[in-house]
């Protein structure tokens, strides 16, 4: 397959999500699976595309980057999508009703402008939160454990501490009124940039499509274990023009990927990441 075709499957996935999406009957978007089904289908059809179109050797998927990559997308689908949802949407949501908010002109708006604009909107608090947590150390505590990823792959944007997955899933799109296909294809469309933005796939999309969402190149820089300074941009989590809103976006990549010395953190190290400081201090005090 030529180049330039491979180039064109970031955008070739996100037409063919969002095709789906706009003529899917009411029936399927009503079934409760329609999401998770086109999320699972994603991962794993750019999980596939790695073992095709390889970006970096080093970057290859082996039989224990997959088991944790697997766990906690099952996570994020579980424990973390009933938290996020028991605890800020399904509140939101009463709020929004107690309070009268309403944007019901918002699903008069063409379907692809409703898409956007939930996108946008909900990547405008990723981004927020994403770069305050490069800022505020016991933000920082939540979210290194994502940093110390040693190679990237389809699924790593799933990889981070519990308390990180949480925040992160965190926004204020539940107060929106929009068309439901027009949700669903922005929650799908979100996290398929976000699995191509972490895939070792070979497929540098065309600028237009880098100029607005997360690319590979772009995220990689983030997770650079070359320079402290190139993970302090590139912010957005598949929203890159909010970095270039905000003066953050910076050009180049990165094949070497982790954080500090480059040591890859079990599971159970990423879980209790946070606690670090204090624990450091406990056995310090007790050599
Ligand atoms: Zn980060
Ligand atoms: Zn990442």
């Amino acid at each position: 397959m030529k180049q330039s075709l491979v180039n064109l499957l970031p955008p070739a996935t996100i037409a063919a999500i969002l095709a789906f999406w706009a003529f899917a009957p009411a029936a399927w978007v009503e079934s409760p699976w329609a999401l998770p089904v086109m999320g699972l289908a994603t991962l794993a059809f750019v999980q596939l595309l790695e073992l095709v179109f390889e970006r970096h050797a080093g970057w290859r998927i082996n039989a224990r980057e997959l088991a944790t990559d697997v766990f906690y997308v099952a996570f994020s689908y579980t424990v973390i999508g009933f938290a996020s949802d028991a605890l800020v949407n399904s509140p939101l949501r009463e709020a929004k009703e107690a309070w009268g908010i309403a944007t019901p002109w918002l699903a008069d708006l063409p379907f692809l402008v409703q898409v956007m604009a939930v996108l946008f909107t909900f990547e405008l608090g990723q981004y927020w939160m994403h770069r305050a947590m490069h800022n505020w150390t016991p933000l920082w505590l939540t979210h290194a454990p994502h940093h110390h990823v040693t190679q990237l792959n389809a699924m790593k944007g799933y990889i981070g501490n519990p308390i990180e997955l949480f925040l992160i899933s965190l926004g204020v799109t539940a107060l929106l009124d929009v068309d439901l296909n027009a949700l669903f294809a922005s929650i799908s469309v979100g996290s398929a940039i976000a699995a191509y933005a972490h895939a070792n796939v070979r497929a540098d999309p065309p600028i237009w499509y880098g100029y607005f969402f997360t690319t590979i190149r772009n995220h990689s820089l983030h997770h650079t274990a070359l320079s402290y300074e190139d993970t302090r941009c590139n912010y957005g989590n598949s929203v890159i023009f909010w970095d270039r809103v905000f003066g953050t976006y910076k050009e180049g990549e990165s094949e070497v990927v982790g954080q500090d010395d480059r040591k890859r953190l079990s599971i159970k190290e990423q879980w209790l990441f946070p606690l670090r400081p204090w624990l450091e201090k406990r056995g310090a005090a007790e050599a």
